[in-house]
């Protein structure tokens, strides 16, 4: 699939509408400008990849808004060459937007049919992430500890591996809540039992399964 001066355009218009809903970080306006969202979908929906809206991905699953992407991506505010974990690698198209932000990123989906797909899709793409099929709630310890964790599912509670993974002064970005609506938190580890939680606004995510998460 190629990237087109019309997609490129489209992109233009939504970082304008992004930009009105409050997103102001350079490196994620420069990131949502530069990554092809139309490649991270599926036929059906590629019209409609510029639209500020979560598409379905199969499997269930959904690709975060964009505004979703840059709200998160910003509140992690990672650092170039900062080490990532995404927790919910779904579409791949989160993971490219931390990538063009220049960070060193790991991510892990739990459903291997989608895993599959996206392993095959991504370096097609030019982009080479670290990707794991297996449960994300349970973070990715032999990497650990990161500079920032960001899950894009919703979870019921932090999961302690999580917390327990960052490294002092790293960043977690997790909506926790019930099954309808989650706020938004930034967990920062400012010592090495120490947390401080910001809380921010309600979303609506898919999910977190697994032993932290959900129980299927
Ligand atoms: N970041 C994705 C959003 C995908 S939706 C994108 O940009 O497209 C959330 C994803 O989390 C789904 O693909 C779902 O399968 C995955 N997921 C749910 N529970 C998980 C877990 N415990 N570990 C890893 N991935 C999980």
């Amino acid at each position: 699939m190629e990237d087109s001066y019309k997609a490129r355009g489209l992109r233009r218009k939504l970082i304008s509408i992004i930009k009105q809903k409050g997103i102001a970080n350079p490196k994620v306006i420069s990131a949502i400008e530069k990554v092809p969202r139309h490649f991270f979908l599926d036929n059906a929906f590629i019209e409609h990849a510029y639209q500020d809206k979560a598409f379905p991905i199969g499997e269930g699953q959904t690709i975060s808004q964009p505004y979703t992407v840059a709200f998160q991506s910003e509140l992690l505010d990672p650092q170039i060459g900062d080490k990532v974990l995404e927790i919910g690698t779904g579409s791949g198209y989160q993971a490219c937007v931390l990538v063009e932000m220049g960070v060193n990123l790991f991510s892990m989906e739990y459903n291997k049919p989608l895993y599959d797909k996206t392993k095959k899709k991504l370096p097609a793409m030019g982009y080479r992430p670290v990707l794991k099929h297996g449960d994300g709630s349970l973070g990715w310890p032999i990497h650990a500890p990161f500079d920032g964790i960001l899950v894009t599912a919703g979870a019921p509670v932090v999961p302690d591996a999580l917390k327990e993974q960052l490294k002092i002064g790293g960043r977690l970005v997790i909506p926790v809540g019930d099954d309808k609506k989650q706020k938004m938190l930034l967990i920062t580890r400012i010592a090495e039992s120490e947390y401080d939680t910001k809380e921010f606004d309600n979303f609506s995510f898919v999910p977190l399964l697994g032993k932290q998460g959900w129980k299927k």
